[in-house]
């Protein structure tokens, strides 16, 4: 079977990966190439291009020289290109989470829903493609004033490892829909499947309209910042990367960047909540299967202390039944984390907390072995101004706080540098409404977590970022608008 059936790939490590450039698959410039690593083993997976700043130059001139073929191509033709890069994907499931799997070091099963919902994105962008429109305004008598929503160019779409496929395919369709073209840049860790989907749809979309790059340091994504003619940067990833590409960006141009950042979640559970929702919501809210590298993560569970007790003992009784494993084992709920030097920072963060006070209810040691796990991990005892409370650890660690009154569990909630989601668990109606007003954050459940809700809005608040995607606002967000006035005589 060829590359071009669409096999299940179980070797990486034998396919020549390629960059797609210009409408091109080819190597780095000097067949410049890094080792990937699978984090279930700790061995090398394959070896991908290393693009440099030539490579990224060359690949956004093609982008640039593509532009505008490309944004007065009839808007219903490009969504039609989406939906058939859309069916390509769904053609290629298994495969796109196979090689998540494999580099991610995520479960398989969960690898599978995250592509289809990729899918299920893109035909959202596409099916909205005529909203893209302007507004006639009557600034004036006589004359007419109308607006339209034009493309920026090239967008830069530069994603995190913990979605690999989901992002690198869902994120690419509305700057196309808009009328932009796309350089995608996937994270050094993960780029497997963003290069396969380039191999997969180079033959779908004209050339120069979607790019991939893939690099192993921040050369290539900071080469792509960088580029005078990428004048929209979209960018998933930690606060710290983002306000280097935002520095990068004003350094290089006037442009327009949108970052979804990281997270500090807090689940606040009222007396009042079902205990068992709380339970189930909690480790649906900390993505176990991403071993906890979820922006969204719900790391905080702050509990009224009347409770406090009884959630800790449930919570515990829940986190021992996580099952850590390889991702293609049956019955795996958690996979490891994504680098040795990962696995070492969650578990600095962990020694932090509890020099610092808090108590360890479960896990909390890193077994030894070639794969880079860490076990679901319960902090009690935490408080708000411990360092545990208010860094983003992206690994499987929830740390419990306590309040008396709701004032304070407002308090507490807001009182981080993030403000991305947050969970209220309260049977009160009042309450409910209340405490979703007052919690500073983009993405608010009540009696939920995790959970998003297709066309809903997601994105943060503060450190959490700028921008909102997954709906509307990030069709419209690959947008600017033009006014024109026709002054009639
Ligand atoms: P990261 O910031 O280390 O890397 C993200 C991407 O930026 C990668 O592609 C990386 O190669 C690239 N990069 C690194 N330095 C760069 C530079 N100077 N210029 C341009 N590009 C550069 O993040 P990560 O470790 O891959 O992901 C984890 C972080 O992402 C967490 O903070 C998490 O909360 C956040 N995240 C947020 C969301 C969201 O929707 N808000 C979703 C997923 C992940």
């Amino acid at each position: 079977m060829s590359q071009a059936d669409g096999q299940v790939f179980d070797d990486p490590s034998a396919h020549d990966w390629r960059l797609l450039s210009a409408g091109r698959l080819t190597p780095a410039a000097g067949d410049a190439r890094y080792d990937v690593e699978n984090p279930a083993t700790g061995a090398t997976l394959a070896r991908v291009p290393d693009a440099g700043a030539a490579d990224v130059a060359a690949t956004v001139q093609a982008a640039d020289d593509a532009a505008a073929g490309w944004a007065g191509t009839d808007v219903r033709e490009r969504a039609a290109v989406v939906r058939r890069l859309a069916d390509v994907l769904d053609q290629h499931v298994e495969e796109i989470a196979r090689l998540d799997s494999l580099d991610g070091g995520f479960p398989l099963w969960m690898m599978r829903k995250d592509i289809g919902t990729a899918g299920d994105r893109m035909r959202m962008f596409a099916d909205w493609a005529l909203h893209l429109r302007g507004e006639t305004i009557p600034s004036s008598t006589g004359n007419v004033h109308f607006t339209e929503r034009v493309p920026f160019g090239v967008v830069a779409r530069i994603i995190a490892y913990n979605h690999p496929g989901m992002f690198g395919a869902s994120k690419i369709a509305a700057p196309l829909v808009a009328g932009n073209t796309v350089v995608l840049k996937p994270s050094d860790l993960t780029p497997l499947s963003a290069l396969r989907l380039g191999e997969l749809w180079a033959e779908h979309v004209p050339a120069g309209v979607f790019s991939v790059v893939s690099g192993s340091g921040v050369e290539t994504g900071d080469a792509l910042v960088r580029h005078p003619a990428v004048r929209r940067i979209a960018f998933t990833g930690s606060p710290q990367t983002g306000r280097a590409i935002q520095r990068a960006a004003a350094e290089s141009g006037v442009k327009d960047v949108s970052l979804e950042l990281g997270g500090k979640n807090a689940l606040v559970v009222f007396p009042d909540a079902d205990l068992d929702a709380v339970v189930e919501g909690a480790v649906k809210g900390m993505n176990f299967a991403f071993a906890g590298q979820s922006c969204g993560s719900t790391s905080r569970v702050l509990v009224h202390a009347d409770l406090a007790a009884e959630l800790v003992d449930r919570l515990r009784q829940r986190l021992e039944k996580v099952v850590a494993g390889a991702p293609f084992d049956d019955g795996v709920t958690m996979g490891p984390l994504i680098s040795a030097a990962h696995r070492d920072r969650v578990a600095a963060h962990v020694r932090t907390a509890l020099d610092d006070g808090a108590r360890l209810v479960c896990g909390g040691d890193a077994p030894a072995g070639g794969g880079h796990y860490y076990p679901a991990t319960l902090l009690d005892g935490v408080e708000p101004d411990m360092r545990v409370a208010r860094t983003e650890i992206f690994g499987p660690v929830i740390s419990v706080l306590t309040f008396r009154t709701e004032q304070e569990a407002v308090d507490v909630a807001n009182g981080v540098d993030f403000g991305l989601t947050a969970s209220v668990y309260t049977r009160d109606f009042d309450r409910a409404h209340r405490m979703a007003r007052a919690m500073r954050a983009g993405y608010v459940w009540v009696n939920d977590t995790s959970t998003h809700f297709i066309g809903m809005p997601f994105g943060g608040v503060k450190e959490s970022g700028v921008g909102r995607e997954e709906s509307m606002e990030e069709l419209l967000g690959y947008t600017q608008i033009k006014s024109y006035n026709l002054v009639l005589r």
